[in-house]
């Protein structure tokens, strides 16, 4: 038995037909981790869909009325990049609801992990690249509501930069005193990349991504790590582990939610990086190794993973249930 949760519903799956977004990854996921041993099926729990009102503490009202009553412009729906239906409204909703039961088992096992989620480019008042909700900030919003937490971090290792994620937390400041200086370059990784460093709020944003990708136009999260084309695992690994160290010598979260996207692997299609599959898992065993160290709660939501061949990016995803059980598990 594993010691903490995987959030899990075969209704994760997204009714999208043949698409670049392999719909079935969360299924075989689910199905590899079983057959393999790593988990048993008592370690999965079945989440509820989010409600109206937890979607709405991110999402503006017309927004999600759009999608209720599927209202969507030709170009909203454009823009969405999946064809809108109704099923695709309660996927997403439950997906939400799954990364809000995985941040709450967080606080109860030190980790757990949503087989799913990770829909960070969706925007307030609209979804964009194969995102339609942003159920990472619906989990953190409803926590802070219910008061079980002030302060969060995301800390997103998809090859696309969280532009959502970065858009909803932007200027949500709270009264703190002032922050130390974040300008020691010497701590900066030798090699090509730069990071650049800018606000403090509630919700503490760090995204390690390829600059040369998707989304053109970045809005600037607390710590955004522009990576130049093909870079592979040493340097990746040097630049979070600087991110990491540099967002938690200003910020001090009750909450990490790593979002472990597959696509920094070098056979991504969508994706422009040079990670080797245990290059990503060293990247999760960093993450988890840190969050531990520091007893920091952590969420994990899967995002991206678009291999050319499936079994890869199911491969990267169940890795990171591997890498959190050694870690924690220790
Ligand atoms: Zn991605």
């Amino acid at each position: 038995m594993l010691p903490f949760k995987l959030v899990y519903s075969d209704d994760y799956y997204l009714p999208i037909g043949a698409h670049v977004f392999p719909a079935e990854k969360y299924r075989r996921t689910r199905d590899r981790l079983l057959a393999t041993a790593v988990a048993e099926a008592s370690d999965f729990v079945t989440p509820r869909p989010a409600s109206d009102q937890d979607v709405l503490l991110v999402h503006t009202p017309q927004y999600v009325h759009k999608l209720k009553t599927g209202t969507l412009s030709a170009r909203e729906e454009l823009e969405l990049e999946i064809p809108y239906s109704p099923e695709l409204v309660r996927a997403f909703w439950l997906a939400a609801g799954g990364s809000i039961l995985a941040a709450e088992y967080a606080f109860e096992n030190r980790v757990a992990i949503n087989i799913g989620g990770g829909f960070h480019h969706a925007f307030p008042d609209h979804g964009e690249g194969f995102c339609m909700i942003h159920d990472v900030a619906v989990a953190i919003r409803r926590l802070q509501h219910d008061g079980k937490i002030t302060r969060a971090m995301t800390v997103d290792c998809d090859v696309h930069q969280g532009n959502g994620t970065a858009a909803i937390f932007a200027g949500t400041h709270i009264a703190t005193g002032p922050l130390p200086s974040t300008s020691s370059s010497a701590l900066i990784p030798a090699g090509p990349g730069r990071s650049r460093s800018t606000h403090s709020a509630d919700v503490f944003t760090i995204s390690l991504h390829q600059e040369n990708n998707y989304p053109a136009w970045k809005p600037p999260s607390s710590i955004d790590v522009d990576l130049p084309d093909g870079i592979g695992d040493d340097d990746y690994l040097a630049w979070l582990d600087n991110a990491l160290s540099s967002g938690l010598r200003q910020f001090d979260p009750e909450l990490i939610c790593y979002v472990a996207g597959a696509d920094p692997y070098r056979e991504d299609q969508l994706g422009g990086l040079s990670l080797t599959i245990e290059g990503l898992k060293r990247r999760d065993q960093l993450v988890f190794r840190v969050a531990h160290a520091r007893d920091i709660p952590v969420m994990v939501t899967f995002a991206g993973g678009y291999a050319r061949r499936v079994q890869d990016t199911v491969t990267i995803h169940c890795n990171t249930v591997i890498a959190a059980k050694e870690i924690f598990a220790a």
